[in-house]
């Protein structure tokens, strides 16, 4: 029975999971590790891709389960809550592959852990909610173009792959689903000197996000920036690139408290 706490929607369409595991197309010298294994649904066909796979799973019968079925040395299971999951232990030297069909209750907080240890990871394919992968792949301008989709394409490209209904799943989600690809840059293609505050700008910009940006980082930065950046003041956050929020990060050259500690 699946747990509503946990976010269980078990996979049991054919042609999406094969879909799915095709379009990660596992290799060898690669190391593979799923989110949430469940009851196997992607675990299965991954393993018959993969000698190995490694597993996060917070769900202690679902865990038995596959220890049941799986022989260990083809399955590592490491029974842990992925918010917390330590994945750049994992890196062994080879690409480290991340998948999942993913609790949709945790996705966002889960995505913000895994950006943490980007430098780590190759790629990562996830089933998410819908509308959470049309924010990740946003581009400016629309109206799913926020914080998430700002900090994600600051370290990864992001790439909607396939739509997939709630009709997929057992039982069914109110929402519909889609799949993205996640793959961190090695350098992003516009570094800020202090990510961190990058992160603070871009979430202080979009908590107002009908105003002005010259209003909204008003506390934070000095409104001369725009011009020495060339950004136009009176933009809406909504339309401002990730190049854009990088510029003004360092040219604003960090937290204002910490100004002149560092000079
Ligand atoms: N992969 C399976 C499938 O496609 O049928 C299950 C997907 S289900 C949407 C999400 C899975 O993540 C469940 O097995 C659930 O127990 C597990 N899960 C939920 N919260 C978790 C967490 N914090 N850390 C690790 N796994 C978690």
């Amino acid at each position: 029975r699946a747990r509503k706490r946990f976010g269980q929607h078990f996979l049991h369409d054919p042609a999406i999971i094969e879909r799915l595991v095709r379009s990660v197309a596992p290799g060898e010298g690669q190391s593979l590790v799923e989110i949430g294994p469940g009851q196997g649904a992607l675990t299965y066909p991954l393993l018959d891709e993969v000698d190995h796979l490694q597993v996060v799973e917070l769900d202690r019968d679902l865990i038995a389960l596959l220890r049941e079925r799986i022989a260990p040395e083809r399955l590592t299971i490491h029974e842990s809550d992925a918010l917390r999951f330590d994945f750049a232990a994992l890196a062994d030297g080879r690409p480290l592959r991340v998948v999942g069909n993913l609790p949709y209750n945790i996705s966002t907080p889960l995505i913000f852990h895994l950006l943490d240890q980007a430098g780590a990871i190759a790629d990562m394919t996830f089933m998410l909610q819908k509308e959470v992968v049309d924010r990740l792949t946003a581009a400016p301008g629309g109206k799913d173009y926020g914080r998430l989709s700002v900090m994600v394409q600051y370290h990864c490209q992001a790439d909607y792959l396939f739509f997939v209904p709630p009709g997929a799943f057992q039982p069914p989600p109110k929402v519909d689903s889609a799949v993205v690809r996640l793959t961190p840059y090695a350098t992003p293609p516009w570094p800020a000197d202090d990510p961190a505050w990058l992160a603070r700008l871009v979430a202080q910009a979009f908590s107002q996000r009908r105003k002005a940006i010259r209003n909204s980082l008003k506390r934070l930065i000095d409104a001369d920036l725009f011009a020495a950046t060339g950004i136009d003041p009176g933009l809406r956050p909504d339309h401002l690139t990730v190049a854009d929020y990088v510029a003004l990060a360092n040219a604003s050259g960090g937290a204002p408290e910490s100004q002149g500690a560092s000079s």
